[in-house]
């Protein structure tokens, strides 16, 4: 039993809270603290009634580490399970530090004025979280997240040395507009029009933005044009599997995306410099975002399924072998239990599995971790629990 202070109260921090009030035999208390507070407090009365678990909301600026460290002293967390923006990373990381307090993310820390997102700024509080006594669990989410504890999982129980790591993210749902993006649209639109990179034989190897294609026949989905981007949990996963050669990430756009998403570009509307605009300043991306549908708001129009997973290949006792981990997720489900999209549920439920692992000592290590540096076991099993089944195949068709 313990008490969670849940910063953050946008799409994936809806489904982590509804999980923690589904878990109340381990969140006996959380606090719902954001930027705005009506969002809490609205999400607060919708859960009440349902739940075991107590919840309080509080108003919070993330990037003010005084505030932060005012509300953690005032609310006492076992854990800081940090679901705003990576932007906020480092901040809430200082809070957790002067108070003492674990701390759990689902995505790395990212400067607000460069589109480049690496674990350097936070694997340098590793020294003072391991002084504290504190633990840092980076990349709860499902990729990074789920990814990792399967990497940790494959490592673990299949194989000897795993050589080649493919993740494959595929997204089957359709929301019927013809453009909107399935998480924040400022981060996705960094995310998917920086240049791609793979990790290959110890060095990364650079891409243009979408400029490896495949094509990947998805269990329960079906056939998909899939493209190769640089994703954080290359960066961490590259130090912790011993031996492996290649390690590439893929993710299924439609062309009606695509197409859009160049215009945009053409025309300096996912640009993240400031322009002046009638005498203030503004950001052509946060006011492109301001005008796309929210995320939160695709749920009930999204139809259809995730498939999300890893193919491994490597040795076992001297033999090749080749296997593959992946979890499908149904859109219209996690709505009728969550009121969220498939996208904001796979990385809602496996944050909450992380704070669980967290706050009830599972994972306690003094330090900064990325998650596949735990033992997978107790989160494989928590995520068949949750309602992120994981399916496996030994015989799996490769990318080539
Ligand atoms: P949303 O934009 O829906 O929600 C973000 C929330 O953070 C909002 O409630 C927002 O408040 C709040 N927030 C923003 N800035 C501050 C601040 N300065 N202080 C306090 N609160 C703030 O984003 P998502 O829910 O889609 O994504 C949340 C996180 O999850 C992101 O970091 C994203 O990168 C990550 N993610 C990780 C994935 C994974 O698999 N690992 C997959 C998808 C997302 P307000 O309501 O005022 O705007």
């Amino acid at each position: 039993m313990g008490k969670a202070l849940i910063i953050g109260c946008g799409g994936v921090a809806s489904v982590a809270i509804h999980k923690c009030c589904q878990n109340s035999e381990a969140f006996e208390e959380i606090c719902i603290a954001s930027r705005t507070k009506s969002k809490c407090d609205a999400l607060k009365e919708k859960l009440s009634g349902t739940t075991r678990t107590k919840i309080r909301t509080a108003q919070v600026n993330a990037d003010h580490v005084d505030e932060l460290i005012a509300l953690i002293e005032d609310f006492k967390p076992d854990v800081v399970l940090n679901l705003a923006l990576p932007y906020q990373d480092l901040t809430i990381m200082d809070a957790c530090l002067a108070t003492k307090t674990h701390y759990v993310d689902t995505a790395n820390y990212e400067p607000e004025d460069t589109a480049k997102f690496e674990y350097k700024w936070q694997w340098a509080y590793r020294d003072r979280f391991r002084e504290a006594g504190i633990t840092a669990l980076l990349g709860s989410g499902f990729d990074p997240g789920v990814t990792g504890v399967f990497s940790a999982y494959a490592l673990k129980h299949e194989f000897d040395e795993i050589e080649y790591l493919d993740i494959l993210d595929c997204n089957g749902g359709d929301h019927g507009y013809p453009f909107a993006t399935n998480f924040n649209p400022e981060i996705n639109i960094r995310e998917v029009s920086a240049n791609g990179s793979y990790w290959e034989n110890g060095h990364w190897v650079e891409t243009k933005p979408m400029e490896i294609k495949r094509v990947y026949d998805f269990d329960g989905v079906g056939k998909k044009d899939m493209y190769l981007l640089h994703h954080e949990e290359i960066e961490s996963l590259a130090l912790n599997l011993p031996g492996i050669k290649r390690i590439r990430f893929f993710m299924t756009f439609g062309e009606s995306y695509l197409t859009h998403l160049r215009c945009l570009e053409d025309v300096g509307m996912t640009s993240i410099k400031p322009i002046l605009y009638e005498g203030k300043e503004i950001v052509p991306l946060q006011f492109l975002k301001a005008v796309l549908p929210d995320p939160a708001s695709l749920g009930p129009r999204t139809v259809g399924k995730t498939n999300i997973g890893c193919i491994f290949q490597g040795k076992k006792d001297g033999k090749d072998k080749k296997y593959y981990l992946y979890n499908i997720c149904d859109h219209q489900e996690c709505y009728r239990e969550v009121g969220s999209q498939a996208i904001s549920y796979t990385t809602g439920v496996p944050a909450m599995i992380g704070a669980m692992l967290v706050m009830n000592g599972t994972w306690q290590k003094p330090g900064v971790y990325n998650i596949e540096e735990f033992d997978p076991d107790p989160f494989m099993e928590a995520l068949n629990r949750w309602g992120l089944p994981w399916k496996e195949s030994r015989d799996p068709k490769l990318v080539d």
